[in-house]
């Protein structure tokens, strides 16, 4: 279906609200924690965050980052549909202002109009901490999201496709935090409350409280703030962050990922480990994906 502009603009200029997107999920997460910790820890709960947790990363990573803002392969309209399921389910902004907000910090890194550096807003030179909350956090509610959609994602903006898709971004997102729920309760044998609540607090929202606030710290303190190393000299702050592995697992690389945007592997020696890299490769063999862009050959 042909959708006009007007529509297009419905569907994706959203404008992230203080209240229902951090302060609602930290309460709702806060809560049910508050009810799921006096249970006794059992490996569902662990299981049940981790595969979650890592196909909210996968979205993340691999679908917003490398194919959605940097086009660094190519998918099939079913392996497409997949990286955008993954991306909703992560439920941070829609893939498309998430790749237009990522192309405009790489246009403009660590310069006045970069969306979230932690050194600088709008002209003002910013503090520790006034950069810190800045860059993790309070940025994304003075988005322009439609402009800065149409300035930097005009291919996604006609692709219709992918902007229909986009419809369906919250409704999957919350279905993300239902779905562990059941899915536990299967694992442990009987949908009661108890089990329930567990693998919607576990899967659910302390998984995307998690994640969330690991990618924040990208831009906040982690890879654009000086700690860890730069093995390319890139004209912005960019670092590699080897204590952000076990949360985010090759973005940790950002400085190699702003030494060679399009590339689709971060890891620049063997000590760099990139698993969705090998995941790709993986989905290349089987035919789902191709084109794979790889500046480093190792
Ligand atoms: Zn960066
Ligand atoms: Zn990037």
């Amino acid at each position: 279906m042909e959708l006009t502009n007007n529509q297009k603009d419905k569907i994706l200029g959203i404008k992230p609200r203080f209240f229902f997107a951090i302060l609602l999920p930290f309460i709702l997460c806060f809560v049910l924690g508050f009810f799921v910790l006096k249970y006794k820890f059992v490996w569902q709960d662990f299981f049940i965050f981790i595969i979650f947790y890592q196909i909210a990363l996968f979205g993340i990573s691999v679908a917003n980052h490398r194919y959605f803002s940097h086009r660094s392969f190519k998918a099939t309209p079913f392996f497409e549909f997949l990286l955008f399921l993954s991306s909703a389910i992560a439920f941070q902004t829609p893939a498309i202002c998430w790749a237009a907000v990522h192309r405009k910090h790489h246009h403009f890194s660590d310069k006045d109009e970069d969306p979230h550096s932690p050194w600088i807003k709008n002209g003002e030179i910013l503090g520790f901490w006034k950069g810190f909350w800045h860059a993790h956090v309070y940025w994304i509610f003075s988005l322009d999201t439609l402009e800065t959609i149409k300035k930097y994602t005009q291919d996604c903006y006609q692709n219709n496709r992918l902007v229909s898709w986009h419809r369906f971004h919250m409704s999957i997102g919350i279905f993300g935090l239902i779905l562990p729920g059941f899915i536990e309760s299967w694992m442990l044998g009987s949908l009661s409350g108890e089990n329930f609540l567990r693998g919607m607090f576990w899967g659910g929202f302390f998984r995307v409280m998690l994640l969330h606030n690991a990618v924040f710290l990208i831009n906040s303190w982690g890879c654009h703030y000086g700690i860890g190393y730069r093995r390319n000299k890139t004209s912005d702050k960019s670092t590699n962050n080897p204590l952000l592995f076990p949360f985010i697992l090759g973005e940790a690389w950002h400085n190699n990922h702003h030494g060679a945007q399009n590339s689709a592997n971060n890891a620049q020696t063997f000590l760099e480990l990139d698993p969705h890299y090998w995941i790709l490769k993986a989905c290349e063999k089987a035919g789902w994906v191709s084109d794979l862009k790889n500046a480093h050959r190792n």
